[in-house]
């Protein structure tokens, strides 16, 4: 059964009619929990359990280009065996298909530490039934545009300023510290994505969901029949090799989404 919080213990009361943006992070967020092995990242870097991967790197090997890079091939290998089996939060589809149509004047941004490969792989897995985000921001486009990536709330401020209104009138949704850090620092509001390992961040939260169906009842959003993504093996083709699709499920339609 579904639970929310209208209000963290710090919370400021939300408004959806003046929100104007929303921000999602991507792990655990829009996706199931876990998918990425960060132990096992870690493990492989040698990076102790309670430190941050990026901000260790970047102290560890900052003069020292050539160990970063491998380092950072590490964390691609690492990100790419999570992504190859990457399951969606149920409703993540309907939600920002939701928000495109029935509050088309909000903005939306996928906001990652992942890399700007894995973002885009994510965000072409949702192009069925109209979801998709006005902006993606990676640790590569962070990198590029020399901004520090979450809990800095430097994005925020960033996307508020690209799409001409008030941070203060944004959401940061997310399920770590660092995503409600992010919105907190910029004054946007913050909601906390629950699972059963994330509870103590309520407390930095304005609004704590358990899922992204309560998440949309919250934003007002009417959410239509969930869809599905099955991975399809169509076998061998003319040429020998296997063919692989995903279809998109929803309300009787199908569509084929990625070769
Ligand atoms: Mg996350």
């Amino acid at each position: 059964m579904e639970s929310s919080r209208q209000e963290g213990a710090q919370g400021r009361q939300f408004d959806p009619n003046k929100l104007a943006g929303v921000l999602f992070d991507m792990d655990g967020t829009l996706t199931l929990p876990h998918q990425i092995d960060f132990t096992k990242m870690k493990e492989r870097l040698g990076i102790p359990p309670h430190e941050d991967v990026l901000r260790t790197l970047k102290e560890r090997y900052g003069d020292s280009p050539d160990e970063y890079a491998r380092a950072m091939q590490i964390i691609d290998e690492v990100e790419a065996e999570g992504a190859a089996e990457l399951a969606l939060q149920p409703y993540c589809r309907e939600l920002l298909a939701a928000l495109r149509r029935s509050r088309p004047d909000v903005k939306t941004a996928l906001v990652t530490r992942n890399s700007r490969k894995q973002a885009a792989h994510f965000a072409s897995m949702l192009e069925c039934n109209g979801a998709s985000f006005d902006a993606i921001i990676s640790r590569d486009e962070c990198e590029t545009l020399s901004m520090p990536v979450k809990p800095s709330p430097a994005v925020c401020f960033h996307l508020a300023n690209q799409w001409g209104v008030s941070p203060e009138d944004c959401m940061f949704v997310g399920d770590f510290r660092d995503d409600m850090l992010c919105g907190k620092g910029a004054g946007a509001w913050t909601c906390l994505i629950e699972n059963h390992k994330n509870q103590e961040f309520r407390e930095l939260a304005d609004l704590s969901v358990d899922s992204l169906a309560a998440l949309a009842r919250h934003l007002q959003l009417p959410l239509a029949a969930p869809s599905s993504s099955v991975h399809v093996d169509m076998g061998e083709g003319i040429g020998g090799g296997g063919v692989a699709v995903d279809v998109c499920v929803s309300s009787g339609s199908m569509k084929a989404v990625a070769g």
